[in-house]
């Protein structure tokens, strides 16, 4: 893998080169009419030939597409640097654009148990350029669909790996997709598992764009957290409360609040005694919203709440005056929902 990013191996290839070209060359790949560095004509046919010859026009390489039969969601299998496989998705989202979930690492070590991309362990952090071009691979995917609607209004960082454990590499993609696209700090999400440390960083980082964040919380209870959740620890709970104050006290108003995300897992988590306990936490803290998420099959040993409980869930935490909303499952039947990431090239 080099170990320079695209910029760098730029400048390197043209030390000379007067700024404003620098800052085009940043631009340029993010012009959806563009294919190559062939078409990019506000660059010299010299210039053009020399950046086809020795930069990578993407850093992530198509290897599986397959679309939902509903036409909702499209899962990529894409190929990044030393033949590691990564997914990502695009799911049409409730105003009929698109949202697309991004991986940040190959693999993850979070070994969450309800995941499949837990199962797979971590291999390598991928590059800000890697995670950006998941963004510009959906991109170019809709300019060739023109049938489709052609507009990515979200991104979401709930792919394959864990956001927080591949910190700089995220935080300058979201650098990146916020200073060259039409997306707003609302309109993006990274979903992290809560790594109390880097969410710490993050809080007191004058370079962290204060996109909205969400935290794989599935269960404010200690114990069946750590069931979910191994890297979880006995006073998690307490100081996720304890950040969660102080992040909303610093930043909180309509645009920033904190979700919390919560996978519904059958006879787990999804009790009376787990909906009063979430609510309690909840009451400490103030401005949260719960996403219950359906629990897709990963090959485990869980199953999906019950409808009725998930509706007697959603009602307990909402009578008591929390915001809650139920997440949809979309591409089930491609394995792209929620969980299911796992990159293998036998699909
Ligand atoms: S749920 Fe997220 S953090 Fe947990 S193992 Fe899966 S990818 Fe990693």
């Amino acid at each position: 893998m080099s170990p320079l990013s695209r910029i760098e191996q730029f400048n390197q290839l043209f030390p000379e080169i007067q700024a404003f070209r620098r800052k085009q060359f940043v631009e340029v790949v993010f012009q959806p009419t563009f294919r190559s560095w062939k078409d990019v004509s506000v660059f010299s046919k010299e210039m053009r030939e020399k950046l086809d010859a020795s930069i990578p026009w993407m850093s992530v390489k198509e290897s599986v597409v397959k679309q939902s039969a509903k036409m909702d969601t499209v899962k990529a299998l894409l190929e990044v640097e030393g033949g590691s496989m990564i997914e990502t998705v695009l799911m049409q989202n409730a105003r009929g654009w698109w949202t697309i979930c991004v991986s940040s690492q190959v693999g993850c070590a979070m070994r969450c148990t309800f995941c499949a991309t837990g199962k797979m362990g971590l291999t390598r952090n991928l590059t800000a350029d890697e995670i950006v071009d998941q963004y510009r691979y959906w991109v170019d995917y809709l300019q060739m669909h023109p049938e489709l609607p052609n507009r990515i209004t979200n991104v979401v960082f709930m792919g394959m790996g864990e956001p927080m454990s591949n910190y700089e590499n995220v935080r300058e993609t979201l650098r990146t997709l916020l200073g060259n696209t039409d997306l707003g700090q609302t309109r993006i999400t990274v979903s992290t598992v809560g790594v109390l440390p880097r969410l710490e960083t993050l809080m007191n980082d004058p370079l962290w764009p204060h996109v909205r964040l969400a935290i794989s919380l599935h269960s404010a209870d200690a114990k069946t957290r750590k069931e979910i959740v191994p890297t979880s620890y006995d006073d998690f709970i307490p100081k996720l409360v304890d950040w969660s104050q102080r992040y909303l006290e610093k930043f909180g108003n309509r645009r920033h609040h904190l979700t919390f995300e919560y996978v519904m897992l059958k006879g787990i988590n999804d009790t009376a005694h787990h909906a009063k306990m979430l609510a309690s936490m909840i009451h400490k803290i103030g401005n949260i919203r719960v996403n219950l998420i359906p629990y897709n099959f990963t090959g485990g040993e869980f199953s999906t709440s019950t409808s009725k409980t998930v509706h007697d869930f959603f009602q307990y935490l909402e009578s008591s005056g929390i915001t809650v909303t139920r997440r949809r499952t979309m591409g089930e039947d491609i394995d792209a929902a929620c969980g299911q990431l796992y990159a293998s090239t036998n699909q």
